[in-house]
């Protein structure tokens, strides 16, 4: 008896199931098989309903608003079926619609993340640099669909991205239709839709400061395969480069400035990246950071080169006498060096080197506890009157 009861339950459960897996089938417009890839529209009304059937007597079940971009599911008449978020899915007049456009933008934020769709729940995928030149195909709720010039695909958050054609209108997805009855599918007089709090997003935004409205490159010499030189007590440059320009990215971030780095961990970064870096961003100043070695012992003191006097010496020479002071490591001057992060440079650019880790008395300070404070301390003392005479 059992048996035949879960026999025939299980037939029923069969039966249903092919129904719901034929349905849509059944309903799929032509169309959508015509069309290889979907088509999408974006709504050129401020505020345009959006209704449970293709009708102007169809129900309203929300609003869509100016510069929202949907995939169109289906056409009937003048209507366009549209996939709202949730996968739900509504119908909107097409007279108010117009193909998407794709409108260029520049990314405004360290380290933006790209997720796999519009909101913060979404896996991040990827991540993008401040200055990272995009391409929006499509908005939504204040995310973008973006394609990246380095190929990232993705939705990111609008509010850190700067369009290169000016929309003044933000975007929501889907709102609740208005509590005063709107009977129109398109209604100028209704009020802007609400902004979309910015606040669940992991970008970081700048600090106002006496640096704020400045780009320092911070480039930590050397990295990953290539160690640089080697002090006395057999500490890798490149692990005094890397700690001394974190040092100086707080305490530059600290005082408003936005700061890039070209490597925060232990990496291999080429030479022409490096400047590449700087010249994409529009530096205020580039500084590369590296300690000396020399075969003779009692060689000691600090350095900073310049390749193109008139516009690197006096950024370098303003750091130096402000490093020196700081860490109180003797100031040999500076100095023309042809050096391929400056060459290939267009920007205010500068390497300095912290002291000899051949030399027992630099060395002893470079690696104590306070040095790398106290380079920031200076670089910052430095950057303030550079950038006040300029
Ligand atoms: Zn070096």
């Amino acid at each position: 008896m059992i048996k035949t009861k879960l026999k025939n339950f299980g037939l029923a459960k069969l039966l249903i199931g092919l129904s719901v897996i034929a349905i849509p089938f059944v309903e799929m417009d032509q169309d959508v098989y015509a069309n290889p890839s979907p088509a999408k529209v974006t709504v050129t009304a401020t505020n345009l309903n959006v209704r449970e059937s293709p009708s102007i007597s169809g129900k309203v079940m929300g609003l869509v608003h100016k510069g929202d971009t949907f995939v169109v599911m289906k056409k009937k008449n003048n209507w366009d079926q549209i996939k709202l978020k949730n996968n739900q899915t509504g119908w909107i007049s097409h007279a108010y619609t117009a193909p998407p456009k794709n409108v260029g933008a520049t990314v405004k934020v360290d380290f933006l993340n790209v997720r796999t769709g519009p909101g913060v729940s979404n896996p991040v995928i990827g991540k993008l640099d401040w200055g990272a030149q995009i391409t929006v195909q499509a908005e939504q709720a204040g995310w973008a669909k973006i394609v990246s010039s380095s190929g990232i695909k993705g939705w990111v958050n609008e509010y850190y991205i700067t369009k290169h054609e000016p929309n003044k209108f933000h975007t929501q997805a889907f709102s609740k239709p208005p509590t005063s009855k709107n009977t129109t599918d398109h209604d100028k007089k209704s009020s802007a839709p609400a902004t979309v709090s910015p606040k669940t997003t992991t970008a970081k935004t700048t600090i106002q400061g006496p640096l704020s409205g400045k780009t320092i490159v911070l480039d930590p010499g050397h990295g990953g395969v290539d160690i640089g030189t080697t002090s006395i007590d057999g500490t890798h440059e490149k692990k005094l480069t890397l700690e001394t320009a974190k040092a100086v990215e707080q305490k530059l971030k600290n005082a408003g400035a936005h700061v890039i780095m070209t490597r925060t961990n232990d990496t291999y970064i080429s030479l022409p990246e490096r400047s590449n870096i700087s010249n994409q961003n529009g530096a205020d100043a580039f500084i590369s950071f590296h300690y000396n070695w020399i075969k003779d012992p009692s060689v000691n003191g600090m350095t900073d080169f310049y390749y193109q006097k008139s516009r690197d010496n006096e950024l370098a020479s303003h750091i130096l006498k402000e490093v020196a002071k700081t860490t109180k490591l003797e100031n040999v001057g500076t100095r023309f060096n042809n050096l391929s992060v400056l060459r290939n440079n267009s920007q205010p650019s500068t390497l300095i080197e912290l002291g000899f880790l051949s030399n027992k008395q630099d060395d002893a300070v470079v690696e104590g506890s306070a040095f790398n404070e106290n380079v920031a301390q200076g670089i910052y003392l430095g950057l303030l009157n550079y950038f006040s005479k300029k």
